[in-house]
């Protein structure tokens, strides 16, 4: 006998195996199924578990770099009354409006921002206390306030 008759004859006999095995699969296979399902299962169990954590880390650096960019925007400000000697800190809506040259915030060539969502603007709000605070849109990314970086709102 040639190779590839016997070959043949292999795959031949592997073909019936499979076929005789998919039309009714014995009590082994149906195991084996089951069991494979529990394992797939398993598995994706621990992807959405994954999923999850990553999504918290995310949240959780998206947090801490919209803090930066707080920070950095309280800076500007402090850096403006400075500059211009004004008795109180002005308020600003959106700060992308007053970015440049002759803006409240001119050393800023570009406005932070928000890492969540380009939607998300910065404002500052002066306080009583002759001080300010940084919001961003996102309540969940904290203020600046009178000095200190606050987690939440
Ligand atoms: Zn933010």
């Amino acid at each position: 006998m040639s190779r590839i008759p016997i070959c043949f004859v292999v795959l031949s006999c592997a073909a019936c195996i499979l076929l005789v095995g998919c039309s009714s699969p014995d009590l082994a296979t149906q195991k084996e199924i089951s069991d494979l399902k529990t394992r797939v299962a398993l598995l994706e169990k621990d992807m959405a578990e994954i999923k999850a954590q990553s999504a918290e880390a995310d949240s959780a650096e998206q947090t801490k770099i919209c803090q930066i960019n707080m920070q950095t925007i309280a800076n500007e400000m402090q850096a403006y009354k400075v500059r211009t000697r004004a008795a109180t800190y002005p308020a600003i809506a959106d700060i992308s409006k007053e970015i440049g040259p002759g803006k409240i915030l001119e050393d800023l060539d570009k406005a932070p921002e928000c890492p969540e969502s380009p939607n998300n603007i910065y404002s500052v709000q002066p306080t009583s206390d002759g001080g300010f605070r940084v919001i961003c849109t996102d309540p969940k990314h904290g203020k600046w306030d009178d000095g200190q970086l606050y987690p939440s709102r």
